[in-house]
C-alpha cells in the first residue's frame, strides 16, 4: 500500500462581513485529516453544505487552504491562491457535476480535449488532436465528436467529455464531485461503470464526492461521512454500511430503504435542525440531533482509531 495524498489537518474558513453586523467566520472545512491510498477510491458522503466540496477542491489543489498541509506521492505542496505549480497539478484532477457549466460553449470537444495540453504545450497540434480522438474512443464516443459542441451532447455524453479532458494530461488522481448528480438515473449507471473501468485500466485513484448513498455504497472502497465541515466515520465500505458507529451514520443508514434506488443523504430522517455552520455548538456539531448527547459532548470529539481502518469521532467510541 503506497499513500498517494496526505491530507493533514486541512482547513477552510471565510470571513463574511454583512456591515453593520460584526464579521462572521465560516468554518467550510474544521480540520481534516486523510491518506489517500494509491488505486483506491475513496467516497465522501455528507449533506449538502457539508464541506465535501470545499475538501475535494482543496485536494485537487484548486483551492488554497486556510491551513493544514498535502503531500502527494510523500511531496509536500506549496498551494497557493492558483492552485499548486509544478508536476503535481497534472497528476491531480478535478471532475465537475455539472460537465455543462464547465465546458466553454464556443469551442468544439476535440478543442476542450486539447487545451490542457495546449496550455501545457504538450506534443504537436496534430499529436493533441490523435489523442483527443483517441481518447473519445476510449470514453465510448466516435472521433467524429471532435467536430461537434457541447451544446449538442446529451448529458451523459457531455460527463464522458469532462471525464476525457480530465484525463488528457494523464493524471494519477482524479476528485469526481457528485459526477452523476446531474444526469438521469437511467445514465447514472453508465458512467459510474466507465468511472470503474477507466479505474482499472489507468491505474487511478479517486476521491469521490456523493450525496448519494447508494452510489457511494456502489463506487467505493472505503467511505468517510462528513457532518459541518469534520470527518465522523471512516471505514471500509462494507463495515460502515452494515455496522454504523457513529450516530449520524447510523441515521443515514436506516433510513436507506431495502429496494435499490437512489437515496440522497437529505432524505435521511434525522430529528432536529442542522445547525448554522456560522454558529456552531461547543462540542459535537452533532449534539443538537444525536439521541445519544450526554455531558462530555459538549466537548469536540476527536477522530480516533476504534478498529483497524476505523475511525469514529464520537464520545460512545472513546
Ligand atoms: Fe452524539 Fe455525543 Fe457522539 Fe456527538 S459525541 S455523536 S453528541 S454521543
Ligand atoms: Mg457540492
Amino acid at each position: 500500500q503506497e499513500t498517494l495524498l496526505e491530507l493533514r489537518d486541512i482547513r477552510k474558513s471565510y470571513t463574511q462581513r454583512r456591515w453593520p453586523a460584526p464579521a462572521e467566520t465560516l468554518h467550510a472545512v474544521g480540520g481534516v485529516s486523510l491518506d489517500i491510498q494509491r488505486g483506491e477510491t475513496l467516497g465522501v458522503v455528507g449533506e449538502s453544505g457539508c464541506g465535501k466540496s470545499t475538501l475535494g477542491q482543496m485536494a485537487s489543489l484548486m483551492l488554497q487552504p486556510s491551513a493544514g498541509s498535502i503531500k502527494f506521492k510523500g511531496t509536500a505542496l506549496a498551494v497557493d491562491r492558483d492552485g499548486a505549480r509544478g508536476p503535481a497539478r497534472s497528476q491531480i484532477q478535478y471532475v465537475f457535476q455539472d460537465p455543462y457549466a464547465s465546458l466553454n460553449p464556443r469551442f468544439t470537444i476535440g478543442r476542450l480535449l486539447e487545451e490542457p495540453l495546449a496550455i501545457q504545450r504538450k506534443g504537436t497540434r496534430e499529436e493533441r488532436r490523435r489523442l483527443a480522438e483517441h481518447m473519445l474512443e476510449r470514453i465510448g464516443l466516435q472521433a467524429s465528436y471532435a467536430k461537434r459542441y457541447p451544446h449538442e451532447l446529451s448529458g451523459g455524453q457531455r460527463q464522458r467529455v469532462g471525464i476525457a479532458r480530465a484525463l488528457m494530461l494523464r493524471p494519477e488522481f482524479l476528485v469526481l464531485d457528485e459526477p452523476v448528480s446531474a444526469l438521469d438515473v437511467s445514465v447514472q449507471a453508465q458512467i459510474l461503470n466507465l468511472l470503474k473501468e477507466l479505474q482499472e485500466e489507468l491505474s487511478l485513484t479517486y476521491l469521490f464526492i456523493s450525496h448519494d448513498l447508494n452510489v457511494v455504497h456502489y463506487m467505493s472502497d472505503r467511505v468517510a461521512v462528513m457532518y459541518l465541515g469534520r470527518i465522523v466515520e471512516i471505514a471500509e465500505v462494507d463495515a460502515l454500511y452494515t455496522k454504523p458507529l457513529h450516530p449520524y451514520t447510523q441515521a443515514l443508514v436506516a433510513s436507506i430503504p431495502a429496494e435499490p434506488g437512489s437515496v440522497p443523504v437529505a432524505a435521511a430522517v434525522i430529528e432536529g435542525e442542522l445547525p448554522d455552520p456560522r454558529h456552531l455548538p461547543q462540542g459535537c456539531a452533532f449534539r443538537s440531533r444525536c439521541l445519544h448527547a450526554h455531558e462530555r459532548c459538549g466537548q469536540q470529539p476527536g477522530l480516533v482509531e476504534v478498529s483497524s481502518g476505523r475511525q469514529v469521532a464520537c464520545h460512545l467510541w472513546s
